[in-house]
């Protein structure tokens, strides 16, 4: 069975083509476009190279399309992509306006260039769908709630893979099973005793920090929308609502300046006024730069923010997990937010810190009791899984 996961930006396609056969997964073929203009052409193109690379004969071949769109009104866990749920989507569009419209118009192709192929998703608020009541709901109006203003929680796919992928790195292949089957069987398997608790810290051009207890998301720092939690590459980030009426107000900004300020001149880019991509503002820094320097400072800062939430929501921590862009490439960053935890069992042995990059380790000194570890983060396998799932399933 072989599943092609599609990944959707505004101005990109990337891919990732899988075969599944009994207990064998293997990746074919990866490869992608950036500064994409014709999203038609992009998808003709990317099938012309699977053909030419003998991947699949005709489009036929594909079992199916996978998905790992953002966020819908009503709608989580892995779906057909009909028009009923991209309509659902279609209601978030103000509160994910980088992700979800170029998600739409690309299935909506992607349905017109293969009818006959399913198109599924695994949205990627899934992972959150067993977070206490209490952990989604903002103060806010019951009808604010019943609107739909509630957290909940991103990056889905990414922290499953870590929750899955620390577990058997620390021996708990009960813990990593559970994880593998979350979807497909609830939280009706068993654990035993003691409980696996894992922070997982997704940090790269969008950031999320993930409490995990035994296989199971007890919350993320994004909450109603990718907007949230800690800065993004260029969008805003945590930010008091008040903040709004505020600068509308005193700066004469309209409602589409402050969403427009809000996802692009926000974020990381907004503090250094530099860039949006932290390689530069790090160059920037390192060259004197104070509002370069701040950025990195309020990234740290941030991160830290969540860790010590999520530390004390599970009552202790047995390993900090650091993946993306970020989390797998700047020993620095990575050492700033693990700095002065040892009262917390937490001690990074420097040197091995300073070493890793893009690839999986541990990062922990000997006697820290909380594993520190990078691991580069496999989304697009966790969506052909749940994908072949709901395939075998129906
Ligand atoms: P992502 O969204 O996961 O691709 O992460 C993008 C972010 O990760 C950018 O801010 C980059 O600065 C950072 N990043 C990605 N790759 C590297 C690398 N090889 N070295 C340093 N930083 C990197």
């Amino acid at each position: 069975m072989k599943i092609l996961v599609a990944n959707i930006g505004s101005t990109s396609l990337k891919w990732r083509l899988f075969e599944f056969s009994d207990n064998v997964e293997s990746l074919l073929h990866k490869g992608g476009f950036e500064r994409v203009t014709d999203y038609a052409g992009a998808i003709e193109d990317c099938l012309r190279t699977l053909k030419e690379g003998g991947h699949i004969v005709t489009e036929q071949d594909l079992a199916a399309v996978g998905f790992k769109p953002v966020v819908a009104h009503g709608v989580s866990g892995c779906v057909r992509m009909d028009e009923s749920v991209l309509a659902a989507m279609e209601v978030y569009n103000p509160i994910a306006p980088a992700h979800n419209p170029p998600y739409i118009l690309g299935i909506r192709l992607f349905a017109e260039r293969m009818p006959k192929v399913p198109l599924v998703g695994l949205f990627e608020t899934s992972f959150y769908q067993w977070a206490a009541p209490a952990s989604i709901r903002y103060g806010v109006p019951e009808s604010w709630y019943e609107a739909g203003v509630r957290r909940w929680g991103f990056h889905g796919a990414s922290h499953k893979f870590i929750a899955e992928r620390s577990a058997e790195l620390l021996g708990r292949e009960d813990v990593a099973e559970r994880a593998r089957k979350l979807y497909a069987e609830g939280l009706k398997t068993r654990v035993n005793e003691p409980d696996l608790r894992v922070i997982s810290c997704h940090l790269g051009g969008s950031s999320s920090l993930s409490g995990i207890r035994n296989g199971v998301a007890i919350g993320n720092s994004l909450g109603l929308s990718p907007q949230s939690g800690l800065p993004h590459n260029n969008r805003v980030g945590d930010l008091d609502a008040f903040a709004i009426p505020f600068v509308m107000r005193r700066l004469k900004l309209s409602l589409e300046d402050v969403e427009k300020q809000l996802c692009q001149e926000g974020g990381l880019k907004g503090i250094s006024g530099v860039s949006n991509d932290l390689r530069d503002i790090r160059a920037a820094a390192e060259r004197g730069d104070a509002r370069a320097q701040l950025a990195q400072e309020v990234f740290v800062h941030s991160a830290r923010h969540w860790i010590g939430a999520f530390l004390v929501e599970l009552g202790g921590l047995d390993a900090l997990v650091f993946t993306a862009g970020i989390g797998e490439n700047r020993p620095e960053m990575r050492a700033g937010i693990c700095a002065g935890l040892e009262n917390f069992g937490l001690s990074l042995d420097a040197e091995a810190n300073r070493e890793v990059r893009a690839r999986e380790a541990i990062v922990s000194a000997s006697d820290s009791k909380v594993r520190v570890m990078v691991i580069p983060t496999n989304e697009e396998l966790v969506v052909a899984r749940e994908v072949r799932r709901l395939l075998e399933r129906s």
